[in-house]
């Protein structure tokens, strides 16, 4: 009896033992499992964990932090900056300063020389500077006759009277201020051709013969009031006689009372604005060799007719001074 006893309790103990071998043995895979689900970490590096599954002074794993390189861009100082212009005080513009000073007080000095608006010819209005007409500028007279021949360009500045084409604008734009202004004027003579001048220098001349004087007399005295052929400032296409409207109406003959005229005055005021000058004044005769001829204006240009004006000169004196 003793003898079974023991012999049950050893195999109890083997069966025992021998279950617990073959447990041990078939549940391997789910004691790996656990042992990686513990540590994922050591898998992916293939490191080795110890069984609980908790590592211990595992090397560092994580990837070393890399610290990028230093990109900042270097820092410019003055010194370095030898391209760059360094703004200096001298450079620097001055600020700006507002002044709070009071506008320029007109002055009371003559105020230039105006007209109607809108002329616009070279010269006009402005008394030295771009076009000075200089061409115009010379003298015509029996001691500096126009060469033989001399055949201006014309154009028709009043009804079938001519001058030449490059004062031509000139005498009409005066013509047309002048009505602007309430002064009629006219034409009653211009460009004149040689032949014809010759004609009227004779018919005078026979009037001094019928009133009783010599030839010799007739001709000084028509060469007074007509120049001689080519010593004609009508011949060069530079002169006309100008009259008024109403005058002209009420006279049958030339005579000085013309300049009692508001037309007159208008023209001897006006007339070197449009470079025209009152040629044979009333006290110049003994100069120009001229009688006083009131209705008789000559183009010599704006600049020169200025100055003519206001020297008070006839253009013989003026032009001995000059
Ligand atoms: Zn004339």
């Amino acid at each position: 009896m003793e003898r079974r006893f023991l012999v049950a309790l050893f195999a109890i103990f083997v069966l025992f033992f021998g279950s617990l071998f073959a447990f041990f043995t078939s549940s391997s895979g789910a004691f790996q499992s656990l042992q990686w689900n513990l540590g994922t970490d050591s898998k992916k590096t293939g490191k080795t964990a110890n069984p609980d599954g908790v590592r211990l002074n595992a090397p560092a794993t994580t990837p070393p932090i890399t610290t990028p390189p230093a990109t900042t861009p270097p820092v410019t100082t003055p010194e370095n900056q030898t391209n760059a212009p360094v703004p200096t005080a001298e450079t620097t513009p001055p600020p700006t300063v507002t002044t709070t000073t009071t506008p320029p007080i007109p002055t009371t000095t003559t105020p230039p020389h105006t007209t109607a608006p809108g002329f616009a010819l070279p010269g006009f209005g402005d008394s030295v500077s771009t076009y000075d007409n200089a061409w115009a500028f010379y003298l015509i007279n029996e001691a500096n006759p126009l060469p033989a021949g001399y055949n201006p360009n014309l154009r028709y500045v009043y009804k079938q009277y001519r001058a030449d084409s490059r004062c031509a604008d000139y005498a009409i734009q005066m013509l047309e201020d002048a009505k602007k202004a309430g002064i009629n004027l006219m034409v009653i003579s211009g460009y004149r051709t040689e032949l014809l001048q010759q004609q009227n220098f004779d018919a005078l001349m026979q009037e001094f013969i019928d009133k009783g004087h010599t030839k010799e007399q007739a001709y000084n005295l028509t060469k007074q009031e007509i120049a001689l052929p080519g010593t004609s400032e009508h011949n060069a296409g530079l002169a006309l006689d100008i009259l008024s409207e109403d005058w002209y109406m009420h006279h049958t003959s030339l005579t000085n009372d013309f300049d009692k005229t508001a037309e007159f005055n208008w023209l001897v005021g006006n007339s070197w604005k449009y470079g025209f000058i009152l040629r044979y004044p009333d006290d110049k005769t003994p100069v120009t060799g001229i009688i006083y001829e009131p209705w008789h204006f000559r183009f010599i240009g704006v600049k020169r007719a200025k100055e003519v004006y206001e020297s008070g000169l006839c253009l013989e004196e003026f032009m001995i001074q000059t």
